[in-house]
Formats: C-alpha cells, structure tokens, sequence
C-alpha cells in the first residue's frame, strides 16, 4: 500500500522534473524564434461596456508541449531568473503594437503589462520603462504596470522605492490580485498606487456570497475615498456585471467582456483598426 504512494508520487514528481527540465532546455531558443505571443484582454467600463484600455498576457506556442499558458512556465522562469528577459520582449512588443495604432489612427488606450517581482531587482526599471516609451514614440501615462499585492507585501523596501519613481515619471501602476492574499486595508493609504485591481475571488469563491460583496463594496468606497481608481478581475456573467455597476465599480476585465486573445484579433474585434483603415 505505502509502495504504491511512493511509486505514485515519483511517477509525478519525475513528470513534472521532465516537464520542466523541456522548458528548461526550450526557453532560449523559444524566445529567439518568437514562439512566446502576447494576448490582450479588454478592461472595460462598467456601465457602458467600452473597452477603456487592455492587459497583455503571455502565452507560449511550444512546438512540442503545444499552447501553455504562464501558470506552466512563469514559476520555473522566476526562479530561475529569465522572467526578466520574457518581460522585456513582452514590453517591446506591447509598445510597438501601441505604436502602430497610433500610426494607423486607432485608439490611444492604455496597456498594462505584468511586472514580475523579480524584474524589480534586476535592472534600472524607471530608466528602463522610459527609455522604452520615448523610444516608441508614447507617453508614460498610456503604459500601465501591474505588480500583484504579494509582491507588494514581501517585498516592501525596494519596491517602493521603484514604485514611487516610476510613479513620479509618469507611469500608472495598479496592484493585481488586491484581496488574494494578506494586505489589509488600512495600509492602502500608504502604498504608492494609483488602480486596484480587486481579485476575482471577491466575486466567486466561498460560500456567503452576501458577505463577501460587503467586503467588496466596502474596498470599493474606501479606495475611491483615496482616489484610486479600481477594477473588477474575472467578471464572467452579466449579473456579476451589473452587481459591479451597483457597486461604484466602474472598470472591470473578464471573460464576459471579452477573453484574452492575439494582438491582431485585439485589434479588429476591439478597436476596429481594420475598418479604421479601410478610409484611408
Ligand atoms: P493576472 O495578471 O492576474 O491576469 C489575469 C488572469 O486571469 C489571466 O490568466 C487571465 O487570462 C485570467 N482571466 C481573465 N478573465 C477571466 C475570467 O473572467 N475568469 C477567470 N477565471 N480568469 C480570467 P493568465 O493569462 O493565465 O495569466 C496568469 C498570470 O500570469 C497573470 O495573472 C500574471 O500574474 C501572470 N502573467 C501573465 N502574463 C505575464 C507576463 O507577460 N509577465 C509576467 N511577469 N507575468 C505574466
Ligand atoms: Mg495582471
Ligand atoms: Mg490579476
Ligand atoms: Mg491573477
């Protein structure tokens, strides 16, 4: 009986060694011949459903693995430190899309890429980021930086410092996944941040539903109160929408306004470049 858990338990224990050592041996190579993709997903406003900006998230093509989503391979990346050059490609290619629909007239919306913790100790990131914008041609405000609540909390001292700068030169930061773990709501009033973005678990998981929209709603009063702006993650059905618009809330992302998807279907479902174009 225990010979089978121990049999088990190394089965899977070697699967996922196998499986990281493929992502492992694959990463560089991946990354040089393009086989990482951003997806945008729209962030909407809530009473009007117009897309008000977006959030790029990566994906990876694996020739072998097939479609893998950052859940697959971020862990083993920050670990391992080459987190920071995905994240710089992700930038790249969000500021040269950025760039091209302004050369094609289309909307000047905001985009938030994902920083990781560990892209803050790696470089100059307020240099970087402006080095990044003048280089494209944008503004800093149009570039938003979304650095998750845990990040925040363990890694208080340098993050700061960092946030604040990139703050003071112009970019928006908004702290993702805001309720998923320990942050309180009495040290909002101190973090440098200008957007919340309220994890999906306030709207699903657990049972006392009545609750947790309390909570929420009681986030929701506190962060206006303190001039953040705040947005809804994962909002799946038109009820959670319209309880959002009860709420206050006035931005949210999820998959009922629309899902993540490659650039150029961002391009033609949500800012109708294509038809944009076609005047000219
Ligand atoms: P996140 O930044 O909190 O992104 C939101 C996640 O929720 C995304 O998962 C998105 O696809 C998913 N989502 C969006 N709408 C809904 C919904 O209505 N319901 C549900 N259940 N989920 C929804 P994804 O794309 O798998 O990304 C997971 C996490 O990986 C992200 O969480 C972010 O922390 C990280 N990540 C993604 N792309 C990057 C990147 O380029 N760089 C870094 N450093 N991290 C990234
Ligand atoms: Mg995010
Ligand atoms: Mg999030
Ligand atoms: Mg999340």
């Amino acid at each position: 009986m225990y010979a089978e858990k121990i049999v088990f338990y190394n089965n899977a224990m070697r699967e996922k060694m196998l499986f990281e050592q493929k992502i492992l041996d694959t990463m560089v190579e991946a990354l040089e011949q393009g086989q990482f993709q951003i997806h945008l997903q729209p962030k909407v406003r809530v009473n009007t459903e117009e897309v008000a900006g977006a959030e790029a998230l990566v994906r990876w093509e694996h020739p072998e693995l097939g479609l893998l989503s950052p859940a697959d391979f971020l862990p083993v990346f920050e670990r391992n430190g080459f987190i920071y050059s995905l994240d710089l490609y992700v930038w790249h290619k969000v500021c040269s899309a950025m760039q091209r629909w302004r050369q094609m007239g289309g909307a000047d919306i905001p985009v938030a890429v994902n920083v990781s913790r560990m892209d803050i100790y790696h470089g100059d990131l307020p240099s970087l980021f402006t080095e990044l914008v003048k280089d494209y041609g944008l503004e800093p405000k149009n570039l938003h930086l979304e650095i998750t609540e845990s990040a925040y909390i363990s890694d208080s001292r340098q993050l700061l410092l960092v946030v604040e700068q990139l703050r003071k030169t112009g970019f928006v930061v908004e702290m993702d996944d805001f309720g998923s773990g320990y942050s309180s709501l009495n040290m909002l009033s101190e973090l440098p941040v200008d957007v919340l973005k309220l994890d999906l678990k306030f709207l699903r998981t657990g049972t006392d539903a009545g609750r947790r929209h309390r909570i929420m709603q009681a986030v929701i009063d506190l962060a206006h109160t303190l001039h953040l702006l705040v947005i809804a993650e994962g909002v799946e059905t038109k009820e959670e929408s319209l309880l959002l618009e009860e709420m206050g809330c006035q931005y949210a992302q999820g998959y009922y306004y629309g899902r993540p998807v490659p650039e150029n279907e961002f391009e033609k479902r949500f800012l109708h470049l294509e038809c944009q174009k076609k005047e000219y």
